[in-house]
């Protein structure tokens, strides 16, 4: 089963999109996070596109598509998420032309809603175990008071050099004008499942689960 996770920048795609690699074994495809990489390991790409994300841009639809190409290719079995990506109508048609290529479908979108004032304190609020990536809040869901990462035990945690107020100012801009437009797009094709975003991230997940099962 090939699902997307499609929602404004602190809707809990990733959040979301970790538990069912846990539960259910799913492969989470996150071009931010391969991006991010990308910049992280100093390649020639990640160099190019550090100042667009640092900002809130989207990077080339180019770019993102290679990426995501690179790993459909030859990939066995179903059960990818897709979270982050598609974000423009180029990237929603170039990977349903990867999957059939591939001779997968997609199953479902599931478009996660949150309101805006949600996402602003989300996102100012987060930070992230720089060793596995669990992802800390700093009203909802605080560091432990020992330091250590709740899940690895790390003490190293980041905070992402575009969860600032501007830059997340650029990327709603950026959602609601360029990622939106793909809620029509999945309806048209009776793809689109909607979740409320807001609850409990258990509840989240509980909607999740009946979509898919
Ligand atoms: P968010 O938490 O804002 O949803 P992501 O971690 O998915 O962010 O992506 C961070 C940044 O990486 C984006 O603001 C954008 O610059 C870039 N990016 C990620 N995925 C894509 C994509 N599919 N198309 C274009 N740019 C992307
Ligand atoms: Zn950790």
């Amino acid at each position: 089963m090939n699902i997307i996770l499609l929602g404004p920048p602190g809707a809990g795609k990733g959040t979301q999109a970790r538990r069912l690699v846990e539960e259910r074994d799913m492969v989470q495809l996150s071009t931010g996070d391969m991006l991010r990489e990308a910049k992280d390991s100093g390649t020639d790409m990640g160099k190019r596109v550090a100042d667009v994300m640092a900002r809130g841009e989207l990077v080339t639809d180019e770019i993102v598509i290679g990426l995501i190409r690179e790993k459909l290719e030859g990939a066995k079995g179903g059960g990818f998420i897709f979270d982050g990506f598609p974000r423009t109508l180029a990237q929603a048609d170039a990977l349903g032309e990867l999957l059939s290529e591939e001779g997968q479908s997609l199953d479902a979108v599931i478009e996660m809603r949150v309101d805006d004032d949600t996402l602003v304190s989300r996102i100012t609020a987060r930070s992230t175990c720089g060793n596995c990536g669990e992802v800390y809040n700093d009203q909802t869901k605080p560091i432990p008071a020992d330091g250590r990462c709740t899940s690895c035990g790390g003490t190293e945690f980041k905070r992402r050099a575009d969860d600032n107020e501007d830059s997340l100012r650029t990327r709603l801009m950026a959602y609601y004008k360029q990622t939106s437009p793909l809620i029509g797009y999945y309806h048209a094709k009776g793809q689109l499942r909607a979740v409320d975003g807001l609850g409990e991230i258990d509840d989240v997940a509980a909607e999740i689960a009946a979509i898919l099962d």
